[in-house]
């Protein structure tokens, strides 16, 4: 089934109510760097070694949850376990033995979830892991339904803010009561589909973003964050070369602008402002929604000033960080917040 047929647009709270969520997650084995492999690590950088889902749906006034989807399955490409990720999941190499074909898998999978749904993971890493999986073993590697990432989703509604949390804090976060390990695939679809049930619950706290009404109900925001992941999201391309940052900039700012998915024009919701050797903008596409534009300016081997500008679909907590961006902007222009009282506030990434 193809995405179009799981039209998200159309009436508002019902829909969501119909829709089957269904909550991935994917343990994966990586490359170890001195075991030589068939294929670039690049393309393939995880094989995956477990796949668990749990369902969610609307049913009689409430989300119920399914019983857990889980397989093991058995890599061909890394099949000696890498050592960080022995660490965070409950395996020996050995285990690598047991589990079924990926092909074999996917496939009962892909029937346990059935014909109409939403996909659904803590970050998109999933996704990306899914499709170089797909493509290792020969097959098209669309996922073919509209996909919601529940950690941003976890941090627009419940602490509005664009942090990004881990499934374990989202779990102490609800007072969801923590029976199992973690970093079972299975046993991570379960909690993470109880966080996505108990923000289903939630009502919004308020937010400043500018193109969000205040009375926008928990399952509108729900909505405006399930996107298609197969879209082409991204058109990167270079500006002409110029003698100042300045004109390099004023020049690149008037550019016409097109949708990445489908080139219609874009409307302006944020305009183009510069800090430093950035500068950013954050457009919509009737069908597409949330647009942003990204301008990295730079100088070529003579000296001369040009710009790489990237046009990429996001999805609405993306465009908080492009306003923090924007708050720095109004506050010290472009020449940006000075270096001295820049905070040390890098956070790793969590899953
Ligand atoms: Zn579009």
């Amino acid at each position: 089934m193809s995405t179009s047929d799981t039209n998200i647009s159309g009436s508002k709270e019902d829909h969501i109510r119909n829709t089957t969520f269904i909550v991935i997650d994917f343990e994966w084995n990586q490359p170890i760097s001195w075991i030589k492999t068939s294929i670039d690590p690049k393309i393939l950088p995880g094989e995956i070694i477990e796949i668990g889902a749990v369902k969610v749906s609307f049913n009689e006034g409430e989300w119920i949850l399914s019983k857990p989807f889980h397989r093991l399955i058995r890599p061909v490409c890394y099949t000696v376990l890498n050592k960080s990720v022995a660490r965070v999941i409950n395996k020996v190499s050995s285990d690598l033995k047991c589990g079924d074909r990926f092909d074999k898998a996917y496939k009962e999978f892909m029937s346990w979830c059935g014909s109409d749904f939403v996909i659904c993971g803590w970050g998109n890493s999933d996704l990306g892991i899914l499709k170089s999986n797909l493509r290792l073993h020969g097959q098209n590697s669309d996922i073919g339904h509209p996909f919601l990432d529940i950690q941003s989703l976890f941090s627009r509604l419940a602490e509005d803010s664009s942090r990004q949390r881990s499934v374990e804090y989202a779990v102490d976060f609800f007072g969801i009561t923590k029976r199992q390990v973690f970093h079972e695939a299975h046993q991570d679809a379960h909690y993470t589909a109880q966080i996505l049930r108990q923000l289903l619950l939630l009502t919004p706290s308020k937010t400043d973003e500018v193109h969000v009404e205040e009375t926008e109900s928990t399952l509108e925001i729900v909505k405006k964050f399930i996107y298609d992941p197969d879209l082409n999201v991204k058109i990167s391309y270079n500006t002409d070369l110029f003698y100042t940052w300045e004109k390099c900039f004023s020049y690149s700012q008037k550019q016409e602008l097109a949708c990445p998915a489908c080139g219609e024009s874009l409307i302006e919701e944020l305009p183009w402002f510069r800090i430093k050797k950035s500068a950013f903008s954050v457009w919509r596409c009737e069908k597409h929604q949330f647009i942003r534009g990204r301008m990295r300016m730079k100088k070529n081997p003579v000296g001369k000033i040009y710009a790489t500008v990237d046009i990429q679909l996001i999805i609405p907590s993306e465009i908080r960080k492009v306003q923090e961006k924007h708050m720095e902007y109004l506050e010290f222009g472009a020449e940006g917040k000075p270096k001295e009282i820049i905070e040390v506030s890098l956070e790793p990434e969590q899953k």
